[in-house]
């Protein structure tokens, strides 16, 4: 149960096959801190943490984790959780008061404070990962938010079917990889869509210096609710992205 001496603590939870009904025990581990947890970061992005693959069935599947992930390097903190709505890690990430047993001294307590933290909510594994993702190559999560907006036009309009996620699965070079979920109720479709990462270059120039500081509240749930909401992309031409 130690965290101070760099080993993370772990609890195991068990979780239930979707594909056979299978019951097994997964570690989880409900905080991660960078730099410290390295090696945890790396399993969240090969997705060998919080994917968990049947013991019986070798199917892999989901978790629907609770997890805060904090870089103390680079001041984000990225929480998960599987309610809905305005959770009380919202509220908790607004008044800087969070609770997960990680507030050891008085210097974590003013490092909470409002506005210090790049802090975000998010709903599901995928969103999670991609948080980190994002982060670790430096990208505004909030202009990702506005291209995926725009990707799911075209994919809707391509598709005939509803977009119900998507997300950055990974960047390769020149190329990002995104993962589109389609449907309305399962079961779901898969898509990947790729598009040239200069094109977030374009999305950045045009439109972060009309956002403000990551840091403020407003962008606490950035997702693509989010996006819509910020009515940047309206009377949006999207022929600015070039899916292939
Ligand atoms: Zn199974």
């Amino acid at each position: 149960m130690a965290e101070s001496n760099g080993i993370p603590k772990t609890v195991n939870m068990t979780t239930q096959c979707p594909f056979c009904g299978e019951v097994f025990e997964y570690p989880m581990y409900p905080e991660i801190v960078i730099p410290g947890d390295h090696k945890l970061k790396k399993k969240i992005l090969n997705k060998s943490l919080f994917f968990p693959t049947c013991p019986r069935c070798k199917e892999t599947s989901k978790l629907k984790p609770r997890c805060l992930y904090r870089n103390e390097t680079k001041k984000e903190m990225f929480v998960v959780t599987d309610e809905q709505g305005d959770t009380e890690f919202e509220v908790l990430l607004k008044s800087g008061n969070i609770h997960f047993n990680d507030i050891h001294t008085d210097d974590d307590i003013v490092d909470f404070m409002k506005g210090m933290y790049k802090r975000r909510v998010v709903r599901n594994v995928d969103s999670f990962r991609e948080k980190i993702l994002l982060s670790d190559n430096n990208y505004d999560d909030r202009i990702i938010e506005l291209m995926k907006l725009s990707l799911s036009g075209l994919i809707e309009k391509e598709n005939g079917e509803p977009v119900y996620r998507i997300f950055l699965e990974d960047t390769a070079g020149s190329r990002m990889m995104f993962t589109a979920i389609l449907g309305s109720h399962a079961p779901y479709e898969y898509v990947t869509i790729e598009t040239a990462a200069n094109v977030y270059n374009q999305y950045r120039d045009k439109y972060l210096h009309r956002l403000g500081r990551p840091e403020e509240d407003e962008y606490i749930a950035t997702d693509q609710k989010w996006a819509r909401k910020s009515g940047l992309l309206k009377d949006e031409d999207a022929g600015m992205i070039i899916p292939t």
